[in-house]
């Protein structure tokens, strides 16, 4: 993913979610100043105190106001006296959630509403995995809000939630029955506008509702596809070994224990290609679910959720 569109979400899960002079100096700014022409980046309070570059006091700003209108900034050191501070090293700018979650869904029917002071949105309905469903959205969950949200969403058993980052959707996963999805594994920023891999997404509701059969004799020479659906398999196979050993550690001792998943190598061994044909499926773009698999694999309690998902499905 692109590098500056993992800062923005990594940035949502903060509170306030908000971008300074700084963000702006490094490359690719103009991701960002096209997110204030589209109203998802909004000036925010401007900077109160500044950091003297020379000696890194802290200083207070003194606003001087100029005899032919405007005003001019100066930080005040106690060690090297007065400086000036340009006017746009001061801007700050903070997300707008409404509009973002706006931008970035705008495929779904939407009708967004802030559902509690810190980080639960109502986002609307979209068509997910062959259904209707209503979509969530969470930020900054680790704020103590874990617990509101489970409140909300409790009986939604089969809406999609939409957290910013990896890390804050896999900590709602273990609160949640629900399908809790990353943004920045299924985001893309392409012609100027936000793009949802909605394969991808669907691939977290559909995988196991179509697990596949063992397959009996391993192919001698894969084409990129027959080596995708044998991967696909392998993973999926592993998975559900990995939830039995999660489910049975836990039972007899208190805490899951992750069965530990296979490297790339030996699954490249497992479905007779080479390692380098096994990297460019995990790669290839027409098969997120294969990322998604592997992702899940190294987490135990991500193994343990597909296997509640998959009885909840079969019934
Ligand atoms: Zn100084």
């Amino acid at each position: 993913m692109d590098d500056p569109l993992r800062r923005l979400l990594t940035r949502w899960e903060l509170q306030p979610p908000r971008f300074d002079a700084y963000d702006f100096r490094r490359p690719q700014a103009e991701f960002l100043y096209r997110l204030i022409d589209a109203a998802v980046l909004v000036p925010s309070t401007p900077v109160g105190t500044w950091d003297c570059a020379d000696c890194g006091s802290v200083c207070r700003l003194i606003y001087v106001d100029q005899p032919g209108g405007g005003q001019r900034t100066f930080a005040a050191c106690p060690r090297c006296g007065p400086m000036e501070v340009r006017s746009e090293n001061l801007r700050r700018y903070e997300i707008d959630t409404g509009n973002l979650l706006d931008a970035v869904f705008r495929s779904y029917r939407l009708s967004i509403e802030r559902l509690d002071p810190v980080g639960l949105w109502r986002v609307g309905r979209g068509k997910i995995a062959d259904r209707s469903r209503e979509v969530y959205f969470v930020r900054s969950c680790e704020r103590g809000a874990v617990s509101t949200v489970c409140d909300v969403l409790g009986s939604h058993g089969k809406c999609c939630v939409f957290a910013p980052t990896r890390a804050s959707s896999r900590t709602l996963s273990q609160q949640l029955s629900c399908v809790v999805i990353g943004l920045e594994d299924v985001i893309d920023w392409q012609d100027h506008a936000f793009l949802l891999d909605d394969d991808a997404i669907n691939g977290r509701f559909g995988s196991l509702e179509t697990l596949p059969k063992p397959t009996k004799s391993k192919p001698k020479r894969s084409t990129r596809a027959a080596a995708i659906e044998a991967l696909r398999q392998e993973l999926n196979a592993h998975i559900v070994a990995a939830a039995d050993h999660a489910f049975d550690t836990e039972a007899r001792t208190g805490t899951p224990v992750l069965l530990p998943r296979p490297t790339q190598a030996e699954l490249a061994a497992r479905i007779n290609v080479s390692a380098p044909t096994l990297s460019r499926c995990m790669e290839d773009r027409s098969a997120p679910e294969l990322r998604i698999l592997w992702d899940a694999a190294d987490d135990v309690y991500e193994v343990m959720k597909w296997r509640k998902l998959a009885a909840k499905n079969r019934r």
